[in-house]
C-alpha cells in the first residue's frame, strides 16, 4: 500500500513538473500573461509551483506514458477523464494550474483555472487514494512554519497566493469544498486563533458562518476579517495593499458578534415582537457558553451592544439554561 501511495505521489509530481515547464515555454505564454495580469511575480509563481495545461489535447497523457507510467495509474491519479466515445483524455485543458501540496510539500492534486470567463471557472482533481479534500488545506505546507500565531482561512487559491505574496504567509484555503472538522483539527496543531477571510458576498458570509460552527466544535475561536467594499482578500490587497489588510486583521470581529450581526438581519428591530424574538435568539446562543465567566462577559458585552438591560438579559439566558440543563 505504501508503494502504491508512492507511485501516485510520483506521477502527480511528474505532472506538476510538466505543467510548470509548460507555463515557462512559448506555448504557455497565454497562461503566463494571465498570471502576470493578476499581478503575481515570477518568484510567487515559482514558490507555488504554478503551471499551465495547454490546449493540445492529451499532451500530459502522452508525456506521462513516455515516462513509463501506465494508463491505469494516470487514471487513478485523476489526471484524465475516460468515456466511451473519446477514450482517455487530459482532464485539464487550457488552464493555469495550481498544484495542491500536503504539509510535506508533496503534490497530491491540482486546481486549474480557465483564463478569462469560461466555465467551470475552477476544475479540481477528484479525490483519490492520496487526495482527501477534507483533510488537506491549500497553502498549509507554507503556513505551518509561518510563526504568525494565527491562521487566515479563505476560499480560493488566488486569495492564498495574493496573501502570501503580500507577506501573510499564514493564509490557507479549503479545496473547493466547504470547510470540514478534519481541516479544523489539522489547523489546531498550528494555531489557536483562526482569522476568517471569506468572500464578502452572500455565499461567503454563509460559508463563514458554517466555518465558525465547525471551529467552535473543535474548541477553537475565530475572528472575521471585514473586506468591504472588496469581494475577497486578493481584490482587497490589489486595491489597498498589505498595510491596509493588516489593519483589517487587527480589527477582525469576534465571531460571536459576527454571528449576531448576521442574525439581526432577519429581524426588524423597530417591531417590538421581532425585537423580542431577536433577544430570545441571542439568549439562546449565549447559553452555549458553558464557562460561567465567559458567559457573563458575553452577556455584558451583548447587553451593551444591543441596548438590552444586563439583568434582564441575564435572567433570560438563565431561563434557557435551566431548560437545556
Ligand atoms: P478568481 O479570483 O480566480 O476569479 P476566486 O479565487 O475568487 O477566483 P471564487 O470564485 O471566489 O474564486 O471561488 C473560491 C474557490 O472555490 C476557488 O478557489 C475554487 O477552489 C472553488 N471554486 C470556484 N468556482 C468553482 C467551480 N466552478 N468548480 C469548482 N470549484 C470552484
Ligand atoms: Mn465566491
Ligand atoms: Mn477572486
Ligand atoms: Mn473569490
Amino acid at each position: 500500500a505504501d508503494s502504491r501511495r508512492a507511485k501516485l505521489l510520483e506521477i502527480n509530481k511528474e505532472a506538476a513538473k510538466y505543467f510548470y515547464y509548460q507555463l515557462r515555454t512559448e506555448r504557455g505564454s497565454v497562461g503566463m500573461e494571465y498570471l502576470r495580469k493578476r499581478e503575481l511575480s515570477d518568484e510567487t509563481m515559482n514558490h507555488f509551483g504554478l503551471g499551465y495545461a495547454n490546449k493540445y489535447s492529451n499532451d500530459l497523457i502522452q508525456y506521462l506514458k513516455s515516462k513509463g507510467y501506465s494508463e491505469d495509474l494516470i487514471r487513478d491519479a485523476g489526471l484524465c477523464n475516460v468515456d466511451e466515445k473519446h477514450g482517455m483524455y487530459d482532464k485539464f485543458w487550457n488552464r493555469v494550474m495550481f498544484p495542491i501540496q500536503d504539509i510535506n510539500h508533496r503534490v497530491i492534486g491540482f486546481g486549474g483555472r480557465v483564463m478569462g470567463d469560461g466555465k467551470p471557472k475552477y476544475l479540481n482533481s477528484p479525490e483519490t487514494e492520496i487526495f482527501d479534500k477534507s483533510r488537506n488545506l491549500y497553502g498549509l505546507n507554507f503556513a505551518r512554519t509561518s510563526r504568525k500565531g494565527n491562521v487566515i482561512l479563505c476560499e480560493g487559491y488566488m486569495d492564498v497566493i495574493a496573501m502570501h505574496q503580500a507577506g501573510f504567509t499564514q493564509a490557507v484555503a479549503s479545496l473547493g469544498t466547504a470547510f470540514t472538522s478534519g481541516q479544523a483539527s489539522l489547523l489546531r496543531r498550528y494555531a489557536n486563533e483562526i482569522l476568517l477571510s471569506y468572500d464578502s458576498d452572500g455565499a461567503g458570509v454563509n460559508a463563514a458562518l458554517r466555518a465558525i460552527g465547525i471551529l467552535k466544535e473543535a474548541g477553537m475561536t475565530g475572528r472575521v476579517i471585514n473586506l468591504e467594499p472588496y469581494k475577497d482578500p486578493d481584490e482587497f490587497i490589489k486595491a489597498l495593499g498589505g498595510e491596509e489588510f493588516q489593519k483589517r486583521l487587527d480589527h477582525a470581529e469576534n465571531s460571536f458578534f459576527f454571528e449576531l450581526r448576521q442574525l439581526q438581519k432577519n429581524y426588524d428591530l423597530s417591531d417590538p415582537e421581532q425585537k423580542t424574538a431577536f433577544h430570545r435568539e441571542i439568549a439562546r446562543k449565549l447559553c452555549t457558553f458553558s464557562e460561567e465567566v465567559e458567559r457573563e462577559n458575553y452577556i455584558e458585552a451583548v447587553a451593551q451592544k444591543y441596548h438590552i438591560s444586563f439583568e434582564n438579559l441575564r435572567r433570560l439566558v438563565g431561563t434557557y439554561a435551566a431548560q437545556t440543563g
